[in-house]
């Protein structure tokens, strides 16, 4: 975009060579004579001070809707897992929240330093704690909620154990402890599709026997969320429990 926005020739070419056009390519695509550098229109780049603190305030507000999982993927009792169609309604996970994209150029500039591969696993840092505490009450509930879970991290299991503590905690939540690992999964591998992310997660997780449920709200607490196949799935283990409604709290989205 901000090469796009800067580019001095004609930006209908400049998409073309984008897209790999075989006009451009060989050379044979012409200026399209219409866009405001052909056609010499100019429009004013500059920005009002109040529409620029505008877009800054929305920028650093934290807070993404996460919508959940409402349809099993097609074709996975082929693939030996018994799940088909829509997700039944006390199935589901509830419309849950991150505190950013990766993306982002507002709180991901921040998240991409923390999930980096090469950063270190440790507690959550004060800064990321307070603006989930402030995603956490920007939060339009039906239910509070009065339980904390969280899923068990093969990559960061200091950062979402400490996450789901200190949110439990601030919040005034009982911490009911982490969903344990009964098979292990292979990590995602990017552009795999939903039936292979759900193959790989689903019969992975298991509630701990002491674990209980009041029927009240919980958080379901981890780091990332790419597909959301394994919220998907830790959320119908845990409502086959009888928990009651989940509501995923992650603190980045990939992309
Ligand atoms: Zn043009």
């Amino acid at each position: 975009m901000r090469d796009y926005a800067a580019e001095p020739a004609c930006r209908m070419l400049f998409l073309r060579r984008q897209l790999d056009d075989p006009e451009v390519v060989d050379g044979t695509a012409r200026e399209c004579g219409r866009c405001d550098r052909c056609g010499g229109a100019a429009w004013p780049a500059e920005v009002s001070s109040s529409a620029l603190e505008a877009a800054q305030s929305a920028l650093g507000r934290p807070g993404v809707e996460l919508d959940p999982r409402r349809m099993w993927p097609t074709g996975m009792s082929a693939a030996g897992v018994p799940l088909s169609g829509r997700i039944p309604a006390d199935r589901q996970a509830e419309s849950g929240r991150a505190l950013g994209r990766l993306s982002d150029v507002g709180w991901g500039t921040r998240l991409r330093a923390l999930l980096d591969g090469t950063a270190p696993d440790g507690p959550v840092p004060d800064d990321v704690l307070g603006a989930v505490v402030e995603v956490l009450k920007g939060w339009e509930w039906h239910t509070r909620p009065a339980t904390v879970v969280w899923i068990p991290s093969r990559s960061r299991p200091q950062l979402v154990q400490s996450l789901a503590t200190r949110l439990a905690q601030v919040g005034r939540l009982t911490l009911l402890g982490p969903l344990e690992r009964v098979r292990e999964t292979s990590p995602g591998t990017g552009r795999s599709n939903s039936a292979q992310r759900l193959r790989a997660v689903h019969g992975a997780f298991a509630v701990p026997g002491p674990m209980v449920f009041d029927g009240a709200p919980l958080l379901l607490v981890d780091d990332r969320i790419d597909t959301g196949w394994t919220i998907t799935e830790a959320t119908r283990v845990l409502r086959e429990r009888g928990a009651g409604a989940v509501l995923p709290l992650v603190l980045a989205v990939d992309g």
